[in-house]
């Protein structure tokens, strides 16, 4: 729908005169004095089954009547059309609106289509300021949560000014497209109601910047993959439970993270370094990991891990996803054996924070085209530091602290938080890879 609000609102007189007023807009023989949000309008609703033609039949019916097309939507769900035009009356010799709207009706009729016709003035009423995507994720997503989320929009005097479908699988998203209050009031109204539910409410800002964002940094451990690479390791060391337990603590904020990192990591002294080989092949992706990859990188984004974990894995994952930044900590090894150090600056809290403004600076991406996405606490500075982000199945600490959270357990639920559909995944899924297919 266009808000009038975009439009001159200059009568169709001045458009002779000033260049920038649009010169067909209500035009059509209209007494030079009626501003546009005055001209009498049409609003023609089709509802019925759906097959090829209505949209064609309609407008073949309406073009008789000389009339202007002022805004169209048109939507199916479950084979049912429902298509709204809204154009101008019938102006001057062309006819009649009584005639036109016998034609329609008859038209209708023929289709065993149901039609409505509603008179007006003007265009659609202005869009309220404060515009945000409210993004909807639930698996699945109940009536109840529906209507919970429904009421707090219209609770804090949003306006729900369009709704549609994201995504049915492997998660149902809907996208609502809400104004009139402001992003960050509607996403803390919001988050009570996410927290309470079994769903993932995003509350992102509307405007370009959404479509600009151009580099996504991912923690590794629980985020992009299943497991904490240290315990994997820890696994073969024999030591995993005691691993295990400084782990969670860390995550939970409780530790220092590089001391924690220090601790865990002289437990693996002695380990026999060729343990690497197995651990890479013990690493789980998270599921929707590679789709998220690969359709980031089709949409030309730029994709990074930064890791508190190893680069001994962080290397591996880089190449097996083609991946474009990768930091992490590495293992010192001599005489084939871990030494229980690590070499070299410590990728901790303030550090992922770091590597994502200096990757960011690479990509020439501005940070406020960024996404982060992380599950702990040691992600906190690099989720806040990003133009979005993301606490992906977070520790409850995280999750509030985050732009947006998302708890199911498919990491491309990420790309609808971005507004790119599932039916656009898939489209992108069946192509052939550039350089292929052109033969
Ligand atoms: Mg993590």
């Amino acid at each position: 729908m266009i808000p009038n609000s975009d439009r001159s609102s200059s009568s169709a007189a001045g458009a002779g005169t000033d260049p920038l007023a649009p010169q067909g807009l209500y035009s059509t023989e209209r007494p030079a004095a009626v501003p546009a949000d005055e001209v009498p309008t049409l609003l023609v609703k089709i509802f019925g089954k759906d097959r090829p033609g209505i949209t064609a039949g309609l407008f073949d019916t309406l073009a008789g009547y000389a009339v202007e097309v002022v805004d169209l939507e048109q939507v199916v769900t479950r084979g049912r059309i429902t298509l709204c035009a809204l154009i101008t009356t019938p102006a001057g010799s062309a006819g009649s609106e009584g005639g036109l709207r016998a034609t329609v009706h008859s038209w209708a009729e023929s289709m065993r289509l149901q039609a409505e016709i509603i008179s007006g003035v003007g265009d659609n009423r202005p869009r309220g300021a404060g515009r945000s995507h409210v993004t909807v994720l639930g698996h699945p997503l109940t009536a109840e949560a529906t209507a919970a989320i429904a009421a707090r929009i219209t609770g804090v005097d949003g306006n729900i000014d369009r709704i549609h479908r994201l995504a049915k699988y492997p998660v149902t998203a809907v996208e609502f497209d809400v104004s009139g209050v402001a992003t960050e009031v509607l996403r803390t109204e919001l988050a009570v109601e996410a927290a309470q539910r079994e769903v993932d409410v995003a509350v992102v800002s509307a405007g370009l910047q959404r479509r600009a964002q151009r580099l996504v940094i991912m923690d590794v451990d629980s985020t992009l993959i299943q497991d904490e690479v240290i315990e994997l390791f820890a696994a073969h060391a024999g030591c995993e439970d005691k691993v295990a337990e400084v782990t969670a603590a860390a995550m939970r904020g409780e530790l220092d993270f590089e001391e924690s990192l220090h601790a865990r990591v002289a437990l693996l002294a002695g380990l026999d370094a060729s343990v690497v080989d197995k651990v890479r092949s013990e690493v789980r992706l998270t599921p929707g990991a590679r789709t998220l990859v690969r359709t980031l990188k089709r949409l030309g984004y730029q994709v990074g891990v930064v890791s508190g974990g190893f680069t001994q894995v962080t290397d591996a994952l880089r190449e097996a996803l083609g991946l474009d930044f990768a930091a992490a900590n590495t293992l010192e090894v001599a005489d084939g054996r871990f030494t229980g150090r690590v070499t070299g600056e410590v990728v901790d809290r303030a550090g992922k924070a770091r590597l994502l403004r200096r990757f960011a600076a690479e990509a020439g991406v501005p940070l406020a085209q960024t996404v982060a996405i992380g599950d702990g606490a040691n992600d906190l500075d690099m989720l806040n530091t990003a133009g979005l982000g993301v606490a992906f199945n977070a520790k409850p600490l995280v999750r509030r602290a985050a732009h947006t959270a998302v708890n199911v357990p498919f990491l491309d639920a990420v790309l609808y938080l971005l507004g790119i559909t599932r039916e656009e995944v898939e489209a992108a899924d069946a192509e052939p890879p550039a350089g292929e297919g052109s033969r």
